[in-house]
């Protein structure tokens, strides 16, 4: 099974629940520990909890055109096909715009003269190593000022390969952005953490649209409450939405997250408590 945790906004403890849940799995011992996967490729983080050693590094790349201008005859055909605005013609000068392309080789392959050809554009890098507790970690890196993240994410995706009882956990970025929908697609679940704030409501609303359009189940962990907030009650109530944990808050855990430690390190009884959690989820999807 493959999990994806999201949250619609930052700052709600998605890591740290996806990392605890990967903790609390791994030393279950009745399936091989889980495969962590920390999607959140513009801001990876997820290894100052789980502490890999990342000793398998590879560039990921996009191919992108280059015109022969010797040859080209400006006819624009390849800026007309371009979605992304990634190639201009200017006059006698065809311009490409690498931030801005894609890779989707649609102007390569509809150049009349065919003068585009192409080259690789490294936009980041995959790593991968064993981390605490034999959990096998991945996670994706993004150059500096590189817009494209979804080409990590896919490749990152492409890269897992459990085995028979093996647990996916897919750490995603926060937001409902592409790199978002990137990784809820190659999930079978999916696990939203709000915090009971009209904010988080609000963030977690445009998450559950999301994963209403690409037909996913999903379910809530309410993190940082202290009592019920009615509005978020109802809301999931209204959208069949489990609520499969609340975690309240606790200055103890928020300072222990602050030296690196995770919640399941700070509060072990949460162990038995996630790995319920995932028997639910496990027993609801089957
Ligand atoms: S489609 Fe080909 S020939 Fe036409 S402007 Fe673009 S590169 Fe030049
Ligand atoms: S490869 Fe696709 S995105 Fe890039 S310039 Fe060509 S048409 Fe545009």
């Amino acid at each position: 099974m493959r999990i994806a945790v999201a949250s619609g906004k930052g700052g709600t403890g998605k890591t740290t629940i996806a990392t605890s849940l990967a903790l609390s799995l791994a030393g279950g011992g009745s399936a091989p520990p889980p495969i962590f996967v920390d999607c959140d490729v513009e801001a990876p983080n997820a290894h100052i909890f789980l502490k890999p050693r990342l000793g398998d590094s590879q560039p990921v790349g996009i191919m992108i055109p280059v015109v022969d201008e010797t040859r080209c005859t400006f006819c624009g055909k390849c800026a007309e096909v371009c979605a992304y605005h990634a190639i201009a013609v200017l006059g006698k000068k065809t311009l490409v715009f690498p931030q801005l392309c894609h890779g989707c080789g649609s102007c390569t392959s509809l150049c009349p003269e065919n003068c585009i050809s192409e080259i690789a554009n490294p936009i980041g890098v995959i790593e991968r190593g064993p981390a605490v507790q034999g959990i096998d970690f991945l996670r994706g890196v993004l150059n500096i000022g590189q817009p494209m993240a979804v080409p990590i994410i896919r490749e990152l995706q492409r890269r897992i390969k459990p085995l028979p009882g093996q647990v996916v956990i897919m750490d995603a970025p926060p937001g409902t952005s592409c790199p978002v929908v990137a990784t809820m697609r190659g999930a079978d679940y999916l696990l939203l953490v709000t915090e009971p704030t009209p904010f988080g409501l609000h963030d977690l609303k445009l998450a559950v649209q999301v994963a209403a359009e690409i037909g996913l189940p999903a379910g809530v962990v309410v993190n940082r409450g202290d009592g019920p907030f009615p509005d978020l009650e109802r809301f999931c109530a209204s959208a069949g939405l489990p609520i499969l944990m609340r975690i309240p808050f606790q200055r103890k855990t928020a300072a222990g997250i602050a030296r690196g430690k995770n919640l399941v390190e700070v509060h072990p009884e949460y162990t038995a408590a996630f790995r319920e959690l995932f028997q639910q989820i496990a027993e609801d999807n089957k």
